[in-house]
């Protein structure tokens, strides 16, 4: 039986498959079972901004698998001391201290009772085609019906305003409002960048009012914008950051970083068995040395700048508008996305959806020039055919 037939059989179900058997990567490419080469542009949906096997963190890892790997957090370790000690250095000025966990849905589920516990108060506030995640927490606050609706009664408290209309936000903040989560970028929600105008605005409001203000850089965060984190470009300085995808360098981890507001949290609060265990903190630090050494933050800025301009001087009727920033890109066509991301795949270009008429492109912030050219030049192709 196949990889693909064998999966299928025992899968969950709950995944809409592109009939591919990825079985090794290197770099910006990976392998199907054929023996088929294929550029990544999905990267783990963002989990693998150092491409695949990033030689310095599958070091990392081997030797970290080889000393310890699992320690709770009721015991400290080094490598999470030193873990926490790197993120918190890096982060947008007044991070304080941290949470460490397994997944982004994970990070957003902290960061929101986190918000209550501080404030005491019950309202959530987030935006319209905004996504947060899964679980009930991280649900509540995602705007798709598609995602809730099957699990609804969803968590009380949240509402949700349109993006970027600071007005709306104006009026939804108040005196029950426990924080604003907002995402800098949208990414499931079609590549959508907030304004500098709402994201600070929605800063002053929290402050105004006493809320907190969440940043939700599961997606973004970690260079992916051409700053290590998006919070950057507009100055921000969250009560909350939510992190994860490629912060383990494809190891599963999460964060939420907390503002000098939160302070230390009562003890027994919040918890979790795996977060923060040393092989993670392990992949994470070799992680942020390579961000580091290897420049990745420029690299995606500089060859986030050329992508944008070529995929904007692509003359097709197809093409609604193309949005970006760094290396988050996406094309919004008007028609479906779907045949489009199927044609690039059989041409060997594989490439996300971001929602039913966005084609995301999440290239690894190390892939070659060359590589990155051959991505444009097929989406140039099936846009243009
Ligand atoms: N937040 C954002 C902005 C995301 O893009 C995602 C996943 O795509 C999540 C949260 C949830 O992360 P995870 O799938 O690791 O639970």
């Amino acid at each position: 039986m196949s990889i693909i037939d064998s999966e299928s059989r025992r899968d969950s179900g709950v995944y809409p498959k592109r009939g591919l058997a990825l079985v090794r990567g290197e770099g910006a490419l990976v392998w199907d079972e054929t023996g088929r080469r294929y550029i990544d542009c999905v990267t783990g949906i963002g989990a693998a901004n150092l491409g695949h096997g990033h030689p310095r963190v599958v070091e990392a890892i081997q030797k970290q698998a080889q000393t310890l790997m699992v320690v709770p957090g009721i015991f400290s370790n080094d490598r999470r001391a030193e873990l926490l000690e790197r993120l918190i250095s890096a982060a947008p000025p007044g991070i304080e201290r941290a949470f460490l966990s397994n997944s982004g849905t994970e990070a957003v589920e902290g960061a929101l009772k986190f918000a209550r516990l501080h404030t005491g108060r019950p309202g959530f506030i987030a935006a319209m085609c905004g996504f947060h995640g899964r679980t009930f927490g991280a649900l509540s606050a995602t705007w798709s019906k598609t995602y809730r609706k099957p699990f609804e009664p969803l968590v009380p408290g949240f509402s949700h305003v349109p993006f970027n209309n600071l007005e709306a936000l104006d009026r939804a903040v108040n005196s029950e409002t426990a924080a604003v989560i907002l995402e800098v970028v949208q990414g499931e929600g079609g590549i959508r960048l907030g304004s500098r105008e709402f994201l600070r605005g929605a800063q002053e409001l929290c402050r105004e009012r006493g809320a907190l203000l969440i940043v939700d850089e599961v997606q973004t965060g970690l260079g992916r914008t051409g700053r290590l984190f998006a919070c950057e470009h507009h100055d921000l300085h969250p009560d909350l950051l939510c992190l994860a995808k490629s912060l383990g360098g494809g190891i599963p981890m999460g964060a939420v970083l907390m503002g000098e507001r939160l302070g230390e949290l009562p003890r027994k609060v919040h918890g979790s068995t795996l977060g923060g265990n040393p092989l993670a903190c392990a992949a994470a630090l070799a992680t942020l040395d390579v961000i580091r050494d290897e420049g990745l933050v420029e690299r995606a800025a500089s060859l986030g700048e050329r992508a944008l301009q070529q995929l904007r001087g692509i003359e097709s009727d197809r093409i609604r508008e193309v949005r970006g920033l760094g290396l988050f890109l996406g094309v919004e066509l008007k028609e479906k996305a779907s045949p489009f991301v199927r044609r690039l795949q059989e041409n060997g270009v594989l490439v996300l959806q971001a929602g039913p008429t966005v084609i995301r492109l999440l290239p690894p912030l190390v892939i070659p020039e060359g590589d990155l050219q051959q991505v444009l030049d097929a989406l140039r192709e099936v846009l243009t055919g």
